[in-house]
């Protein structure tokens, strides 16, 4: 029983969209689990790649979050501008022992070129490129244009 109940806190992955204002909707299901309710004070650590959050227990330099009304939480700017999440950014959500992880996913949208995250739309089918190399790639083809005419 135990051994099942810890396979499901682990595997179940959620996958929310960061919106307007830098939120993101913590689901239902974990909130639930780890007891937060609104008004949670919560602390947002950075972990590789990914954002954990956990029970503020009060520590100076802690960075904090707030769970507002609905499951909402507006993601820190140190922590978005560290991880270079951008808005529309898809994150999985998985609850661990240790705390709550997110984890940008679909890292498809990264731009081809440079690797940036900022600013990339696919260009072409199945080619993402940041607004900088698209520029770049736009004014070359022009000049290699130019120069055939
Ligand atoms: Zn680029």
């Amino acid at each position: 029983m135990g051994v099942a109940a810890d396979n499901q806190l682990s595997e179940r992955q959620y996958v929310r969209t960061i919106t307007t204002g830098w939120r993101f909707t913590l689901p239902a299901q974990i909130r639930k689990a780890r007891g937060w309710n609104e008004g949670e004070v919560l602390t947002a650590e950075l972990a590789g790649d990914s954002l954990v959050l956990s029970e503020a227990d009060g520590e100076p330099g802690e960075l904090k979050c707030y769970l507002g009304s609905g499951g909402k939480i507006v993601i820190p700017a140190g922590i978005r501008e560290a991880l270079e999440w951008s808005l529309g950014e898809r994150l999985a959500i998985k609850n661990e022992a240790h705390g709550v992880v997110l984890r940008a996913c679909c890292r498809r949208d990264r731009c081809r070129s440079c690797g940036k995250l900022h600013n990339v739309s696919e260009v072409i089918d199945n080619l993402f490129l940041c607004a900088e190399c698209w520029n770049r790639y736009v004014e070359t083809v022009i000049m290699a244009k130019g120069h055939g005419a």
